[in-house]
């Protein structure tokens, strides 16, 4: 079965004036996923008859599809029913149960209904009305042309609630049957966006089945793997086949799935080797810390942690000797080394990590440039460093260099699997 068009429209003068961001679209593109289908353009227009009459014009030529949101209020400025009415060339009838409908919800609160509201028990002459619980602006759907035009409010908790229990179990038994999706998505680090799409080469080619795309997000990469078939275990297995292609291929930056943080897979590790860590930070300022405690029972693994922001502070909280910081610097790999052993001693861990780094905007010099950062992470075994060059402003180079040194010590817990 060829794929149906699917257009949604958003309609207010509050989302084209930049005021309220447009969520409802991408909340609804999100749920057609869910079953199957995908969205095929978004619009979105202000509260203007002819306007919103005209684009709707345009989409009953081409979509199989269309779901409105939003212009159902009570008021004037509320124009979706009339310009659905008119694209589709019906008239406005009053629908007396939605009337019935809409008295009772005030009447339940003790209220009497405005007059105004009468007008949302208008819908077009062939419309089905879709009931709304938990407002008064009721949706509808209605046939047009060998085109579905589904109605909801713009209120976000009512038009999903409408949704999720009218309009996908509608287009599931329309367009979606026998059709089944499975996603999975894995989250990578230490890799960029392009040089990940060479990587994987073909598989992220368009129009294949699994699809899969990558997005980014604070250096943290994700790859989405999309796969339909007629049942769940062609669509499961399909899923897995592609997934274990992308495991050999980039699987050593692959750290977890679905929304695994760094600092998750870093401590699911440190449970499996009972292991224990301490960290020691300069130019991070105690986010590394911070990104491991907000793993809840960390608190087994995690033993203590030094913001060692001064000259003095290294020496006083992880044994740096101020020899080496004044011969070789505070921002060195052998000062990062001394970070990371130091802290380890004297937290008495089976890990040690080291941060110094410049992290702007100034304090960079010819030789030591802002983003210039040494990570060291030390264990039983010996003392591992490197030195790393990140691009971007102040937060952005503290956060790759707190990343990054999550991902070191991952690396380095897993040689331990080899
Ligand atoms: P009612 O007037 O009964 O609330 P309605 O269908 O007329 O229903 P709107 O007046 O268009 O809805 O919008 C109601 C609220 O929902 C507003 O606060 C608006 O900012 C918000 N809203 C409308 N459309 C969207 C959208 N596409 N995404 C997110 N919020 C939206
Ligand atoms: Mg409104």
């Amino acid at each position: 079965m060829v794929a149906p068009i699917i257009e949604i429209l958003s309609v207010g003068a509050e989302l084209i004036e930049g005021r309220t961001l447009d969520t409802n679209s991408s909340e609804i593109a999100a749920a057609l996923n869910e079953i199957g289908l995908s969205a095929t353009a978004f619009h979105a227009v202000g509260d203007d008859l002819p306007e919103i009459a005209s684009v709707l014009g345009d989409i009953l030529k081409r979509a199989d599809l269309c779901i409105c949101t939003g212009g159902l209020g009570p008021t004037l400025d509320d124009l979706t029913r009339e310009a659905v009415a008119f694209a589709c060339g019906k008239e406005l009838r009053c629908d007396e149960d939605l009337l019935k409908t809409i008295r009772e919800y005030f009447t339940k609160s003790g209220r009497k209904m405005p007059e105004s509201n009468r007008r949302q028990a208008m819908i077009p002459q062939g419309a089905e009305a879709i009931v709304n619980n938990r407002g008064t602006a009721p949706g509808f759907h209605i046939e047009c042309d060998g085109t579905l035009i589904i109605c909801l409010p713009g209120v976000p908790l009512e038009m999903r609630q409408m949704l999720h229990e009218s309009v996908l179990p509608m287009l599931q038994k329309r367009f979606a049957v026998g059709r089944h999706v499975k996603t999975r998505t894995l989250r990578l680090f230490g890799i960029s966006e392009s040089a990940l799409a060479d990587a994987l080469g073909d598989i992220m080619a368009r129009g294949k089945n699994p699809t899969v795309g990558t997005n980014a997000s604070k250096a943290i990469i994700g790859i989405n793997i999309r796969a339909k078939a007629e049942t769940p275990a062609q669509a499961e297995n399909l899923l897995a086949e592609t997934e274990k292609r992308i495991r050999r291929l980039v699987g050593k930056y692959i750290f977890g799935e679905g929304k695994m943080e760094l600092e998750e897979a870093v401590a699911q590790l440190m449970e499996k080797h009972g292991l224990t860590i301490a960290t020691a930070e300069s130019c991070t300022g105690g986010m590394l810390g911070a990104m491991l405690t907000n793993v809840p029972g960390i608190s087994r693994y995690y033993v203590q942690g030094a913001i060692c922001y001064s000259n003095e502070a290294k020496t006083q909280l992880a044994d740096v000797p101020k020899e080496l910081i004044r011969s070789k610097g505070a921002v060195s790999d052998e000062v990062a080394r001394a970070l990371a052993e130091g802290v380890r001693r004297r937290a008495n861990t089976n890990i040690g990590v080291g941060i110094t780094g410049i992290a702007g905007p100034s304090g960079g010099t010819q030789d030591k440039p802002v983003g210039l950062v040494y990570i060291a992470v030390a264990d039983e075994r010996g003392t591992e460093s490197r030195e790393f060059r990140f691009a971007g402003d102040r937060q952005m180079i503290r956060l790759r260099a707190a990343l990054t040194a999550l991902n070191m010590t991952r690396l380095r817990i897993l040689e331990r699997e080899t």
